[in-house]
């Protein structure tokens, strides 16, 4: 086990449930790498968890505490929780594309327009994959999978002219960036910046699933020649359609620039109190 695992990891979570190859245990491995440089440690975070993949590999691994939610509803978990902890505490929530950005999208909207204090990182494998791998908002357009067997036709979230993140901006998130995880210390910058902020961040993590992605679209299941396809995807900033690319770096950094949520609530309760607002 490594120091990074032995450090942070629960023994009898280690090494995960992510399949032989798949790119997740390392994207699991960048949060906990951006943790470590930031000298945080178990009693400094509560870590949440979503659904599919990312969940299974990441539920209850955290030394530290633990909570999980459904499709969406961790987001509305960590305002509640953010409500009743010390602003110190960072709230860090791995969770997967369709938690994000299909089935859990509305809270996730409304947890940016509040600029909720936490950091949502994403681990994106490109579909649903924990199903046997069918389409969603960020499969590559063409794409063969158990749902689409003739290549995806439907507009994306990332292609097109569209980027979800743009969704997330215009929302009021205060930090977004987006990586894939071969993309070696880079993701890991972003990850500390995003932690760091007092309001709303999201990191989206590209990584390639072997098992379905691999086999369905690609067709291989050989890690290596997957890994590549990926790498040969990867550019930096891209204004307007990107075609088949993906387009990584720090989309959005207004870090601080609004009230937190929890923060202007407990000032809004406390004029009220001192009887500064009527109705
Ligand atoms: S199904 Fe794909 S994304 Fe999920 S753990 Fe296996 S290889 Fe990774």
């Amino acid at each position: 086990m490594s120091d990074l695992l032995e450090k942070y990891v629960r023994p009898e979570k280690n090494p995960g449930t992510a399949c032989k190859g798949c790119g997740l245990r390392l994207a699991h491995r960048r949060v906990l790498e951006a943790i470590d440089e930031l000298g945080l440690g178990q009693g400094d975070v509560v870590w949440g968890t979503g659904i599919g993949c990312s969940g299974r590999q990441t539920f209850v691994t955290w030394k530290g505490d633990t909570f999980a939610g459904t499709h969406g509803r961790v987001y509305a978990m960590a305002t509640g929780l953010r409500l009743a902890l010390p602003p110190e505490k960072r709230l860090i929530l791995t969770v997967g594309d369709g938690d994000a950005f299909t089935i859990g999208f509305l809270h996730l909207l409304n947890a940016a327009r509040r600029n909720v204090d936490m950091t949502v990182v994403v681990f994106d494998n490109l579909g649903y994959q924990s199903t046997g791998g069918q389409y969603g908002v960020t499969t590559p357009l063409g794409s063969r999978t158990d749902s689409s067997p003739y290549g995806a036709w439907e507009p994306n979230w990332t292609q097109g002219g569209f980027d979800v993140l743009r969704i997330l901006k215009e929302a009021g998130a205060t930090f977004l960036a987006r990586h894939t995880v071969l993309q070696g210390h880079e993701p890991v910058e972003s990850l500390k910046r995003a932690i760091r902020n007092p309001g709303f961040s999201l990191v989206q993590l590209i990584y390639p699933c072997v098992t379905h992605y691999g086999v369905q679209a690609l067709g291989t299941r050989d890690p290596a020649a997957i890994y590549d396809w990926f790498r040969e995807r990867t550019a930096g900033l891209i204004e307007g359609d990107p075609g088949d690319r993906f387009t990584t770096g720090i989309l959005h950094d207004a870090s601080g620039s609004r009230v937190e949520f929890s923060a202007a609530m407990r000032d809004f309760v406390a004029s009220v109190q001192k009887g500064e607002r009527h109705v």
